[in-house]
């Protein structure tokens, strides 16, 4: 393509068949640390755990990608414009590959707004955006303000260019995301972290993406979601007998038999929040009183302090019908 432009040399038709756009940036300063999962999964961690912030330009969720035969897809994108940029650009200039799929796992402004770098692709037919139905409406209604808010909180400059790009196509339960000898299965969306959080399971390398429902060392956070629907969510994940998750932090075990310990310590979070809150309604205390929940297991986790509270009044605006229901305990 680039030849032909030059040969053209019509610098405006150039720049209607995106010709400038599509020659990588293959310098060493562009180049992402991709870590292998598996053979053929890659991610990209954050630096550090840590809050959105001007530092890490609101790159604080693994960026991963499935690679084979010249093709990619990507799960969750990143935060902006120019962390897609990036991803883009390494995954041609370091594995020669073209991404042909992108997956929104929940719509959250981390993790959806680099679609952005992926407008001109998906305009000329050439690649596909892909969430849940529920993902997808909540983009639609959210990513305003949310591009808006990680503007503010990361600065103008890191979010430049940053447009919103929403989903091309709604995925069904029970379909089939093939990249080569990969095959990653749909798991029926959850309302556990956001409204709804897309699993993917390639069981082949028992590798599962988990969105933003498995943390680690981070507070989860009920934004959207319910603590019985998210544990429900974690139980599905466990019973696959995964070897390495890909979430809002990357988790591996070697052993067999055992969970990666990232699902294993979300799951203690929120079944302890469950048991507390109850608890906290059985020795008949109201939710105004719900900053009495501490939970000191988990204070040195990040945004502890920020969220705390927060996930006890959405939690205790959930079970109380269950309370009620039940009763107080005897
Ligand atoms: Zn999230």
């Amino acid at each position: 393509m680039n030849g032909l432009c030059r040969a053209l040399g019509a610098g405006l038709l150039a720049l209607l068949m995106g010709c400038a756009s599509t020659k990588p940036d293959c310098s060493a300063a562009n180049a992402v640390p991709w870590q292998a999962v598996v053979p053929g999964v890659w991610v990209w961690p954050p630096d550090a755990v840590g809050a959105v912030s001007a530092a890490n330009a609101g790159h604080v969720v693994p960026t991963s990608a499935v690679v084979s035969g010249g093709e990619a897809l990507v799960i969750d994108p990143g935060p902006s414009h120019r962390h897609g940029l990036r991803v883009r650009d390494s995954l041609a200039c370091r594995f020669g590959a073209q991404v042909r799929w992108v997956v929104n796992t929940h719509a959250h402004a981390e993790n959806v707004l680099a679609n952005s770098v992926f407008a001109d692709r998906l305009a000329a037919g050439q690649l596909e955006i892909l969430s849940s139905e529920g993902t997808r409406s909540a983009m639609q209604q959210r990513c305003p303000a949310c591009l808006a808010s990680l503007s503010d909180r990361v600065g103008a400059g890191a979010m430049a260019g940053t447009g919103i790009v929403l989903p091309s196509r709604v995925v069904e339960t029970g379909e089939l995301l093939r990249v080569g000898p990969h095959t990653l299965r749909v798991l029926p969306p959850a309302p556990g972290h956001s409204e709804s959080d897309l699993v993917l399971w390639d069981e082949a390398s028992r590798v599962v993406w988990a969105g933003g429902l498995v943390v680690d060392q981070r507070l989860p956070e009920l934004a959207q979601g319910g603590v019985d629907a998210w544990l429900l969510a974690l139980d599905r994940i466990a019973a696959l007998r995964p070897r390495h998750v890909i979430g809002s932090t990357v988790s591996s075990t070697l052993d067999g038999e055992a969970l990666p310990p990232a699902v294993v310590v979300t799951r203690s979070y929120l079944a302890e929040l469950r048991t507390r809150v109850l608890a906290a309604m059985d020795e008949g205390h109201h939710a105004g009183e719900s900053d009495l929940i501490e939970m000191p297991a988990y204070t040195g986790w990040q945004d502890y302090a920020q969220r705390q509270g927060f996930n006890v009044q959405r939690a205790w605006r959930e079970l109380e019908p269950v309370w009620m229901e039940r009763g107080p305990a005897k």
